[in-house]
């Protein structure tokens, strides 16, 4: 379906509100009935019917439809966040005594999911490097069940063939599930090479603009109605009608958004490129990407994110680095207007907390919607400082 149809108008009956253009916020706990056969009819159905608002909105309803055909899948369920997504894909897949493959260095609260809460509930699990299908396919036992993919994967980007993945756990009887945040629906379909279920943080490109916390997960008919009615339902993993109608707005302006951050964030690495002070590039689309034909094969753009490594000698370097920027500000995130860097030295030297894995000369930058001479001005003061 046309991107401009699924943006501006997929899901909207405008008839049924007066006419508005933008869809009112439901803000309803429940609905009523005309009578006990038109009640007992909507609970046959209840992901499809207005009952209740923990079950289905219609604000969140629209949501649920856009994403959907976004993702091209044929339904959607909104959560509170990208993690509580994350967590119910791989709850409603897996039991006792299933194995569980994950990609190596997922989202941290995507290792501690499957590392703290998982295990302690029977489910075992192997994180394997993903850029080459034969770890994976080296890591399949009678009883996996799930492999979990995130391409690009976080800070370091590393990518899986979602293909291969794809027909290599078919023939395994394996679902897959990927966490497609970085790309959005905009830059990687992942159903179109054949991955089961498709989730996002919404609090990143989907939503935009840094007020919102949320998450989708995007899957055919039927899994999408079993989760609905079983862990979604169960765990009450609702969104909030006011904060649908805010990504719905956000929404309007995805396709302007990730094309303004990808153009800008390739003018940025174009700059970072052999620069003094820079002692590596990641960015997926770059030729200097060590599985750029991968990427070019698979991804439609890169969007924001740019991880560079620091010509740094010590921490306070690297530090002065980070201080001394003013339009990327410090915080985690990103996906939203404005640039942002998070520097892996602050998961260095926290009381009580073991060191980040990854050194502390890398940096994270994320891209927004400033002008490239703008921010490039801003990282050149920075680097003549350090
Ligand atoms: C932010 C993020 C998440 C978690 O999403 P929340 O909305 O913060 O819960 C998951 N995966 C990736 C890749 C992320 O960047």
């Amino acid at each position: 379906m046309d991107i401009n149809e699924i943006l501006m108008h997929l899901g909207e009956d405008r008839e049924e509100y007066f006419n508005a253009i933008a869809p009112p916020v439901i803000q309803s706990s429940n609905f009523v009935f005309p009578d006990v056969a038109a009640m007992r009819a909507a609970l046959a159905e209840e992901a499809v019917h207005h009952i209740y608002t923990r079950g289905n909105n219609p604000t969140v309803e629209i949501l649920r439809k856009k994403i959907a055909a976004l993702e091209n899948t044929e339904d959607a369920l909104i959560t509170p966040s990208g993690s509580a997504a994350i967590a119910i894909a791989l709850i409603s897949q897996l039991k006792a005594g299933d194995h569980l493959i994950c990609v190596q260095k997922p989202y941290s609260w995507t290792a501690k999911l499957i590392n703290n809460i998982l295990h302690r509930f029977g489910v075992s699990s192997d994180f394997v490097d993903g850029r080459d299908i034969c770890n994976i396919m080296n890591a399949i036992k009678p009883n996996t069940r799930v492999l979990y993919l995130e391409s690009p994967n976080s800070i370091t980007f590393e990518l899986q063939d979602l293909e291969a993945c794809a027909s290599v756990a078919v023939k395994y009887g394996i679902t897959t599930i990927i966490d497609n945040s970085h790309c959005s629906p905009l830059f990687q379909r992942p159903a179109d090479f054949g991955i089961d279920i498709i989730l996002h943080s919404a609090t990143k490109y989907i939503n935009g603009h840094s007020d919102v916390v949320a998450g989708v997960i995007c899957s055919d008919r039927k899994r999408i109605a079993t989760m609905f009615d079983m862990e979604w339902m169960t765990l009450g993993t609702a969104v909030s009608p006011h904060d649908a109608a805010l990504m719905l707005r956000g929404l309007r302006t995805l396709h302007i958004r990730l094309q303004r951050s990808n153009d800008t964030a390739f003018q940025v690495t174009g700059y970072l490129h052999n620069h003094p002070k820079v002692a590596q590039l990641l960015f997926p689309l770059h030729p200097s990407f060590p599985q750029y034909d991968l990427a070019v094969r698979q991804m439609k753009g890169c969007g924001g994110l740019i991880t560079i490594q620091l010509k740094a000698e010590n921490k306070s370097q690297a530090e002065r680095f980070v201080n001394q920027l003013k339009c990327f500000l410090i915080a985690v995130s990103w996906g939203g207007y404005e640039s942002l860097v998070l520097p892996s030295v602050v998961f260095h030297d926290i009381p009580g907390k073991p060191d980040s894995p990854l050194h502390w000369t890398w940096v994270r930058l994320y891209v927004g919607l400033e002008d490239a001479a703008y921010l490039i001005a801003d990282l050149e003061q920075a680097f003549d400082s350090m």
